[in-house]
């Protein structure tokens, strides 16, 4: 047991210098800088592909508002057509030239046909489909030629005069074979005309084109949707795959945010604490940070030893000096177990001073402390106290081993007395005193009384204080 250990606490060192050169390690800075722009590239990724689902989006609407427009104005082109017939039948039927009237204002002002298709151009039908509805018109455009005539007809029939009834009925021309009719038969070939399965044939013709073009819109239209919903499904796909690899990028930051900096942390705030040197661990700046702490620590820890043991030991001879003598006596005073004290002072000391210089007397005071030092166990303390004085502290030791520690004192003042070099010889007195309730107060006096009987009763030797 030396002062210093018995005075602070330990400190545990963990191996942990190195080169800090040699560090290998994650660098925050570059795994921030990587993490940034992998997020960035994902963020871009996944806008580009929010921006195409949406296009693809948009475009399925498209086709189905298209074809929305398209069965709405095939409808229109029906209907005109489906109007026109409707309208020269009831004239052929009951000759109310009000039919008439309601017929060309279809043709002329109404124009629902028309309508219709100048409006499907603005779609995006396939030329093929448009044509379908060109020839629907084109049958329809034929049919009122025919139309036309049976209102001639029936007009003739009638009496009426054609030019009331519209340009395009006077500009009509009857055959001399329908002139030569009587009025009921003119009024039954006119009904023949708008009635007849020829008409109808023409009628079927008109809507059979109408049906090839819904089919041929919803062709496309389905075209569209389902090429549309293929590039959004795929799109949704990638932007699964997309955010499925941000997830797992954010996991990554968490998992090497905990590792590299959080449990590093962690780990060095308990060193800290605990007053023990930092683990080499976490990113490459932690690494770089513990070691460099360790090294302040180490460099610390010497000077703090090397201070303490200046503070503890006397300079000249090594031995604890007499502060640190005092501080060993208040410990062992709260330990109440045997103690031991021997003080010893050199005999004329101050002729050898003054016969051989102060030199050699400093040469007898280190030889004294290493005959001390060598005399006595490892757990005893020898110090010296003063000038030519020094002292044994020796914990665990009681009365019995009082002839022991006499005969020690004799072989130590044997050496002394016979030189075998230049020096002079010297000789010790020592007084000694027990105690076995650890050091208490009068111990020291009662060493130093001893000491005192010594010195009177012609020095050289040991004695004892006796009650
Ligand atoms: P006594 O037998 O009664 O002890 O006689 P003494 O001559 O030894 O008397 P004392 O113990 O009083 O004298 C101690 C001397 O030790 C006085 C001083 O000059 C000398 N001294 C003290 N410190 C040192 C030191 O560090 N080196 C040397 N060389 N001498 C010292
Ligand atoms: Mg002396």
């Amino acid at each position: 047991m030396n002062m210093a250990d018995s005075q602070s606490g330990s400190h545990s060192q963990t191996p942990a210098c190195g080169n800090r050169k040699n560090i290998r390690g994650i660098r925050i800075r570059s795994l921030n800088i990587g993490m940034i722009l992998v997020s960035c590239i994902l963020y871009i990724l996944l806008i580009l592909a929010t921006i195409h689902a949406a296009d693809n989006y948009n475009s399925m609407v498209r086709a189905t508002d298209e074809y929305i427009v398209c069965e709405k104005n095939a409808a229109l082109v029906s209907e005109g057509s489906g109007y026109l017939t409707e309208q020269v039948r009831l004239f052929t039927v009951n000759a109310d030239p009000e039919h008439v009237k309601n017929y060309f204002t279809e043709v002329h002002v109404t124009r629902r046909r028309n309508t219709a298709l100048s409006r499907l151009q603005e779609v995006s039908v396939t030329p093929q489909a448009y044509s379908f509805l060109e020839i629907a018109l084109e049958h329809s455009n034929r049919l009122m030629e025919q139309e036309i005539y049976a209102i001639r007809l029936v007009a003739q029939a009638h009496g009426y005069d054609p030019a009331s009834l519209g340009a395009e009925v006077s500009a009509v021309s009857l055959t001399q074979e329908d002139l030569s009719l009587s009025a009921q038969e003119m009024t039954a070939r006119a009904q023949e005309l708008v009635f007849g399965p020829a008409y109808l044939d023409a009628r079927a013709l008109i809507t059979e084109n109408i049906s090839r073009f819904i089919d041929s819109a919803v062709g496309t239209t389905e075209q569209e949707q389902a090429g549309s919903m293929a590039n959004l499904h795929l799109t949704m796909k990638g932007q699964q795959i997309l955010i499925s690899i941000l997830f797992l990028e954010n996991i990554l930051v968490f998992i090497l945010i905990l590792r590299l900096i959080v449990k590093p942390l962690q780990i060095y705030v308990k060193n800290i604490k605990e007053e023990k040197m930092l683990e080499i661990t976490g990113s490459y700046e932690f690494k770089y940070l513990a070691l460099t702490y360790n090294d302040i620590y180490e460099l610390n820890s010497a000077n703090k030893a090397m201070l303490r043991h200046k503070a503890e030991h006397d300079p000249l001879t090594g031995l604890i000096n007499r502060g640190a003598f005092d501080q060993l006596r208040q410990i062992l005073k709260t330990r109440m177990a045997p103690v031991a004290l021997l003080i010893i002072d050199v005999d004329k000391f101050k002729l050898v001073n003054d016969g051989y210089g102060h030199e050699m007397g400093d040469r007898i005071l280190r030889k004294v402390a290493a005959l001390l030092e060598k005399s006595f166990r490892s757990t005893d303390y020898p110090a010296r106290i003063g000038g030519d004085e020094f002292a044994v502290i020796m914990p665990e030791l009681s009365e019995d081993k009082k002839d022991m520690l006499m005969q020690k004192v004799d072989a130590i003042n044997q050496i002394l007395l016979h030189p075998d070099n230049d020096e002079p010889a010297v000789s010790l007195s020592v007084g000694g005193a027990f105690s076995e309730n650890g050091f208490s107060d009068d111990l020291y006096n009662r060493a130093d009384t001893a000491l005192y009987h010594v010195k009177e009763n012609g020095r050289c030797g040991c004695g004892f204080y006796e009650d």
